[in-house]
């Protein structure tokens, strides 16, 4: 069956050695609809046989890929590339569906996402070692990278599609293995994505999937089998992933949750900074771990500020992903609805005062997990609303009196995902780029997620490991450099010698 006619089974299975397989341990999970309510899947849940079936399977194909041809490995990543972009439409309603993002926003992810398996198509370029010519006399030194083996991908639920992409293209790409354990939540996108590999020519075992919970994934943590293990998710679990799976001796790049400041400084663009505020506090319902989460205020911008956010709020339609006229959607469960609107009520009783209340947006009626677009104003450190990543449509003002009270805020924050300034002041953006400790900043941008060939990556709480995700340093985490010392002397010059070698 070709990747077009597939239909979201309501059974999503295991992805294994380039086939379906049906989970087999009796634990499962179910898919809802955020923006109905209803069930529309079930998805098993994976226990030790499926994931030894997972890493034996890849381990088996990880010898031939690796020994594939440059060339066709590229082959295989142009033909993912045009798969993905004539089913972007599908694979961005299956997104919709099950996230509750809207359609332009899924394409949008689709597209993003879709970027990494262009960087990977340039794989034989991106593996070129160095090589020292007469390092010493006669003697020539060259670096070369080679894949790990197996490696595994443990997902969120909030890109469905694009986060799995950050890491297979790239860990693909470089000659290596991968499984993937996609959000339970959203399991098809992922499923829809290995059919198009297996059409693009991916070979089978070389891309596997997974279902489950903390059971599959702590069993990818410790198994012998998996050289290493990219995570994306909150930072509680990331933290989780990257002590276990180091103690097990793997390779760990664990990206975790954020909370992201945007400094607004007195001479901003009220219109651009409101715009900008709105469209990163509000997009994807806040469900972005690069949303932003807090607006510093800095100086006598507060008022006018707020008065233009307000104007925009009062405009969102709220309504089910899938239809046009919708810009915000539902949140992923109810219980998460629940959790953000609770922030609210903490806001209020902790002295901030509540702007707009999004559960009186009329969408709240219905059996969907929505809640409007909320703004808390008079925000401070301490106060549940400011220190919590709420990860939901709730914007917050924390109003400064200068700079420098702004910087500190941002600096002494836990995390340090993503950040911006919106500024008309050349000099004090300068200055912001130098001073803050974030890994993502953006300057008149709000949601500052590098291009493929940069690579993704927060500061502090937001990042357990060394190395960003994908582009340049995914290369470097997906393989390891080997450094090769010849020469070719005429044997008849051969001698022993007990001296340490040396080079001049
Ligand atoms: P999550 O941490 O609950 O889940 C992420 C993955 O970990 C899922 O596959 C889940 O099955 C698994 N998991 C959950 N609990 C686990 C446990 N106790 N032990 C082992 N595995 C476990 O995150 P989520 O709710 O799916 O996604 C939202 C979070 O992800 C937010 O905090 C957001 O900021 C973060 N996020 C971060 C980035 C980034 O690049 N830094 C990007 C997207 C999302």
């Amino acid at each position: 069956m070709s990747a077009t006619e597939t239909l979201t089974p309501t059974t999503v299975s295991h992805w294994i050695n380039g086939n379906p397989v049906a989970a087999t341990s009796g634990r499962s999970g179910i898919v809802s609809n955020p923006a109905t309510g209803d069930v529309i899947a079930e998805v098993g849940f994976a226990a030790a046989d499926d994931v030894n079936a997972a890493v034996a399977a890849a381990t088996a194909a990880s010898i031939e890929w690796r020994s594939t041809p440059l060339s066709r490995r590229a082959e295989v990543m142009f033909n993912l590339r045009d798969l993905i972009v004539k089913n972007r439409a599908r694979l961005a309603e299956i997104i919709s569906r099950e996230n509750g993002k809207t359609i332009a926003d899924a394409l949008g992810e689709v597209a993003r996402g879709l970027e990494n398996v262009e960087f990977a198509c340039g794989i034989p370029n991106l593996l070129k070692g160095g090589y020292t010519e007469q390092a010493s006399r006669g003697v020539d030194v060259y670096q070369i990278r080679q894949p790990l083996g197996v490696v595994a991908g443990i997902t969120p639920f909030n890109f469905p599609a694009m986060v799995p992409l950050w890491m297979l293209s790239t860990a693909i790409a470089c000659g290596n293995a991968f499984i993937l354990k996609p959000s339970e939540k959203v399991p098809s996108a992922a499923v829809f994505l290995a059919e198009m590999a297996k059409e693009a020519g991916v070979p089978d075992g070389v891309l596997n999937l997974i279902h489950g919970d903390k059971v599959a994934v702590d069993l990818l943590l410790t198994h012998p089998g998996i050289k290493a293990i990219s995570f994306v998710g909150s930072t509680p679990v990331a933290r989780y992933i990257y002590e276990t799976a180091t103690r097990s001796g793997k390779r760990v790049q664990a990206l975790g949750g954020a909370k992201n400041h945007m400094l607004v400084l007195p001479d901003a663009d009220i219109a651009m900074a409101a715009d900008a505020a709105v469209s990163a506090g509000y997009g994807a319902a806040g469900e972005r771990c690069m949303a932003i989460s807090v607006v510093l205020a800095v100086g006598n911008v507060a008022d006018p500020l707020i008065a233009a956010i307000r104007e925009r709020v009062a405009r969102i339609k709220v309504g089910p992903g899938s239809e046009p006229a919708s810009e915000m959607g539902p949140l992923i469960t109810r219980e998460h609805r629940d959790r953000v609107a609770a922030h609210l009520n903490y806001a209020i009783s902790e002295g901030a005062t509540l702007s707009i209340d999004g559960r009186l947006d009329p969408a709240t009626q219905t059996a969907g997990f929505f809640l409007g677009p909320s703004l808390i104003d008079n925000a401070k450190p301490g106060m549940r609303c400011y220190d919590t990543e709420i990860f939901g449509p709730v914007l917050s003002v924390v109003r400064v009196d200068t700079y420098a009270e702004a910087l500190r805020l941002i600096n002494e924050n836990a995390y340090g995902n993503g950040t911006a300034i919106f500024t008309q002041n050349g000099g004090a953006a300068r200055q912001f780029q130098f001073d803050v400790e974030v890994g993502m900043v953006g300057i008149n941008v709000p949601i500052p997620v590098p291009v493929s060939y940069y690579s993704f990556g927060g500061w502090k709480s937001s990042l357990f490991g060394d190395l960003h995700m994908y582009g340049p340093e995914g290369v470097q985490f997906y393989t390891r450099s080997k450094v090769v010392t010849s020469r070719w002397p005429d044997p008849a010059s051969s001698k022993v010698d007990l001296g340490f070698p040396q080079v001049r």
